[in-house]
């Protein structure tokens, strides 16, 4: 199975200009990306075209509506410049997961993956070398379909961009635990990357950090006494020596990162609980100082380590440990995404 993916190159690359040494998080774009349209009740053909504007008429149903979803995953580069992937399928399941709960049409896998590759392999000098850095992929879903009608679109653009990208958090944040708003609500869409969740966490995110803090943990949107997630993070909770996660639902996205995470934990011999976690029993694990740490994982940062947390006006800070379970997990499986470590999971895909 082999698709015939046409590729268009750009008349002159704009890689000279740009220094790989110093790599914001997703702010500079590789020369091409695949473009893919959904019409007449099917995708064509994904091609590879030089990276640009997109020309869309108002009446789009992406601007009224906000149909659309996206995915983020990395590519990396081994000592031998190997260019490697981490458990790809799982973003274009998911994808296609999102597209369903967004009445979007599903994007055939070949196509998704094979146009990534096509993609990758045009642009594969795009993809950084140093350690720490990656290839930031971002596939997404629009709908370009016309009218004011508040309906789904009949016609669809899914792309991939990219972006090479040094790390993307430095340092601990601070969080603080949300008891008035939620990013999503039990038949919502919150399992779901659909763009509109993130537009709606803005605000309570400005809120937060207006205060001082750098993010939200968001809390169940009925009780507000239940923790779910970090910002765009899952979330893990180190009670003692046990790492707990909020269980996935309507409400709380899957994450790959999150799932893997479990699996390197438990095969390290760290007992992992995936149940509700309430908000009183980090409280009181705080207060009794077995709270040793809390931090989230995502594709983009992998794990981000929480220093401390707020809550109803109180600051409560987390021990400083010399070897912490988020730092030896970060390890491993950064090091079995950049082919450092043997990867016995079969998560690795090499191009
Ligand atoms: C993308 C995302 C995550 C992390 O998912 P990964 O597959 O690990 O990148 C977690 N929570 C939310 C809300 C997300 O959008």
């Amino acid at each position: 199975m082999s698709l015939d993916i046409k590729v268009e190159r750009v008349k002159a690359s704009k890689i000279d200009s740009v220094d790989f040494d110093n790599l914001p998080f997703g702010h500079v774009f590789s020369d091409h990306m695949l473009e893919c349209d959904y019409e007449n009740g099917k995708w064509g053909l994904p091609k590879v075209v030089p990276y640009a504007a997109l020309s869309l008429d108002p009446s789009a149903k992406i601007f009224h509506y906000g149909q659309s979803i996206f995915e983020g995953m990395k590519a990396y580069k081994d000592a031998d410049e190997q260019v490697l992937l981490f458990r790809p399928l799982e973003n274009c399941k998911r994808l296609n997961i999102s597209a369903e709960r967004l009445a979007i049409p599903a994007i055939p896998e070949e196509y998704f993956m094979e146009g990534l590759k096509k993609l990758l392999e045009v642009d594969s000098d795009w993809i950084p070398k140093k350690d720490g850095s990656s290839l930031y992929i971002r596939p997404f879903v629009m709908a370009t379909g016309l009218g004011f009608h508040a309906s789904p679109a009949d016609k669809y653009k899914f792309l991939i961009a990219t972006a090479p990208s040094g790390a993307y958090f430095a340092g601990k944040i601070k969080v603080l635990i949300e008891e008035k708003y939620a990013r999503s609500a039990n038949g919502g869409v919150g399992f779901a990357k659909a763009g509109g969740n993130y537009a709606g966490q803005f605000y309570p995110t400005q809120l937060a950090m207006d205060k001082g803090y750098n993010q939200v943990i968001w809390t169940d949107d009925n009780s507000h006494q239940y923790i779910e997630e970090a910002g765009a993070m899952n979330i893990f909770i180190r009670i003692d020596n046990t790492l707990i996660t909020s269980p996935t639902s309507d409400r709380i996205l899957d994450g790959i990162t999150r799932k893997s995470i479990i699996q390197l934990a438990k095969d390290a011999g760290i007992s992992v609980e995936e149940r509700k976690i309430s908000v009183g029993e980090v409280v009181e694990a705080a207060r009794n100082n077995t709270l040793l740490e809390m931090f989230g994982t995502g594709t983009a940062a992998v794990i981000s380590p929480i220093a401390g947390f707020g809550y109803q006006n109180i600051d409560y800070d987390l021990p400083e440990l010399q070897e912490s379970f988020a730092s030896s997990l970060k390890k491993t499986i950064t090091d079995i995404q950049t082919n450092k470590a043997p990867d016995p999971y079969g998560w690795r895909v090499q191009l």
